[in-house]
């Protein structure tokens, strides 16, 4: 199945900062004179795209990518990890890495250390740029895996520590001559250059690090445009879904349709470094926000919080939903709430360098339960369980065949082959697709759960609940859930003294679990919690060659929590 087939001619010796920052290509719409490209929620502070402002981006890039080179050395294919909540230099920070031919790997600022370990010694990270929220345990990752401290540099200036901070940088390189030459890229280059180390498990294991290339993003960013009408070249500005002066919410994790696709289309980006329902809300009053990419348990929010009939939305005019099933339910509910607004779901993957399908153009409201249309570029091949091709209506797992697809998993043959097939990416989602071209997700093949949005991994988990004393073995599933969409409960043989302990006293046994529990709450962040539950378990059912039956499990604790 296709999507449509217009595509404009996509750049293919451009990294992201020369496409973003000096190009001006064909889909590209004319920004409305003044607006800024960056707004702090905090400060009001805006960095701008008239003419002088626009370059005082470009400068801030040039002195931070001029730093990095003089200060740290940093240099083509060094990986500079970022782990920081929304913050305004942020952008510039990923562009100076990439001028300088480096790759930029973000990370959540809510990661554990161990968590933020595992991803400096997976990418090999030189460099650390941090936020005064998560110093502590940056530096303490850092230690660990024998970062030097003067190597850890801060947004912003730190009460307590006395690191360099990126403003410092960009500042102390605009002071000095360049001492770089900006990496430049033959034709085709950019197909294969990475520009960033993102983390996901794909179909199984653990969260391994996906080699994005520069020219993935910015093909997905004109994809959408091309499918989202972004150029009044292509349709008349009532229709256009995001206009120049267009006010957006800006979310780092949205890399490309937050950041990039937002700035390409003229629109402004409001920089909300932590969410706070009441304080979201009162941003979107206050910036005018017209556009909002939310994950569906802030719709929930939106949907139940008594504060929201507190404030006036009514120049929200585009809502879009991605990340996780949205019920058609909520969808409803949505659309009661923001009668005049366009509403619909977006759905892509880490390794597709996002979007797959969108909200189409001629919808104003998605239809229930979709995830929208392909987009333009995307061929989709829908494969039933016996291998065989699925037509129009019947289920089976998606496999996409998109240019912006990621380049494989770094350092990991084995799982780069199980995922990218023969120039498929196996999406691990099992989807329908109606005669229309409507796509809907109808269930999750592959292990990870999504949890707020955020992908957990049960093999993540069960190393982690490996290393219990109590626990023989585990296996971790995913149970449904109101707010959160779905939580992870993790099945768990005892050791035999541990059963034993257990099966005499049901108070032990109560306290084994929550002993269970508080060590994953103390190794993981907040949303890979075991909020499920611990169920004890005689056996952890496996086929004949040692593989988890993992569905047989997930299926024993649906039924459990029905009967409940
Ligand atoms: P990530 O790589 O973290 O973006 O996760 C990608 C996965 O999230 C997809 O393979 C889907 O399982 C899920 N996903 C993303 N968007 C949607 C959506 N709109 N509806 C249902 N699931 C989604």
């Amino acid at each position: 199945i296709y999507g449509p087939p217009l595509l404009p001619p996509i750049p293919d010796d451009l990294t992201i900062p020369q496409f973003f920052l000096d190009s001006h290509h064909t889909t590209r719409p004319v920004r409305k004179h003044g607006t800024p490209w960056f707004i702090e929620d905090k400060t009001g502070r805006s960095f701008g795209f008239e003419e002088a402002r626009w370059q005082f981006i470009r400068a801030r890039t040039f002195g931070m990518a001029n730093s990095l080179r003089l200060r740290f050395g940093i240099k083509e294919d060094d990986v500079v990890l970022i782990y920081s909540p929304n913050h305004i230099d942020y952008p510039v920070a990923i562009w100076a890495t990439h001028r300088l031919g480096a790759i930029v790997s973000g990370a959540n600022p809510m990661y554990t250390v161990e968590e933020l370990l595992y991803q400096i010694e997976t990418t090999k990270a030189s460099i650390i740029i941090t936020h005064p929220m998560s110093l502590d345990n940056a530096l303490s990752a850092a230690k660990a895996a024998g970062v030097p401290q003067d190597r850890v540099l801060t947004f912003e200036d730190s009460p307590s520590k006395s690191l360099i901070t990126v403003e410092q940088l960009i500042l102390e390189g605009l002071a000095q001559e360049a001492s770089f030459v900006e990496r430049k890229l033959n034709p085709g280059e950019a197909r294969t250059k990475v520009a960033f180390l993102n983390f996901s498990s794909g179909t199984t294991g653990k969260p391994k690090a996906v080699l994005i290339s520069h020219y993935g993003p910015i093909t997905n960013v004109i994809q959408t445009a091309v499918h989202m009408n972004v150029n009044q070249n292509y349709c008349a500005w009532e229709d256009q879904r995001f206009r120049p002066g267009d006010v957006g919410a800006g979310n780092i994790y949205g890399l490309v349709i937050s950041i990039h696709f937002m700035i390409y289309s003229g629109m402004a980006l409001v920089i909300i470094p932590r969410f706070s329902f009441v304080d979201f809300l009162k941003s979107v009053v206050s910036h005018k926000i017209t556009h909002l990419m939310l994950v569906p348990p802030q719709i929930v929010l939106l949907c139940k919080h008594p504060a929201v009939k507190d404030f006036d939305l009514s120049h929200v005019r585009v809502l879009l939903s991605g990340a996780a099933p949205l019920s058609a339910e909520l969808m409803n509910q949505l659309v009661k709430l923001f009668p005049k607004a366009q509403i619909g779901q977006g759905y892509g993957l880490t390794e597709s360098s996002t979007s797959i399908a969108m909200l189409p153009p001629d919808q104003k409201i998605g239809v229930p339960g979709s995830v929208g249309r392909l987009l333009p570029g995307v061929v989709a091949r829908i494969v039933k369980p016996d291998g065989s091709l699925a037509g129009f209506n019947e289920p089976g797992e998606l496999t996409v065949k998109m240019s912006c697809m990621a380049l494989g998993y770094f350092n990991n043959e084995k799982a780069t082959r199980e995922t990218f097939v023969d120039g498929w990416l196996r999406t691990g989602d099992e989807v329908i697709i109606n005669d229309k071209g409507d796509v809907f997700i109808v269930d999750r093949l592959k292990e990870i759960l999504k949890v707020r949005g955020f992908q957990v991994a049960p093999a993540e988990l069960e190393g982690c609940l490996l290393d219990h004393p109590d626990v023989a073995d585990t296996c971790v599933v995913s149970v449904p859930h109101d707010y959160s969409g779905e939580v992870p409960l993790a099945y768990v043989v005892l050791h035999a003294d541990a059963a034993k302990r257990a099966e005499a006293d049901p108070a032990e046994a109560n306290r084994i679990k929550a002993s269970i529990a508080k060590h994953v709450a103390d190794n993981k962040v907040a949303y890979k919690r075991l909020e499920g539950g611990v169920e004890f378990t005689d056996i952890i059912p496996k086929n004949p060659s040692g593989k988890m039956l993992r569905r047989v499990l997930r299926d024993r604790a649906h039924k459990m929590r029905a009967t409940k």
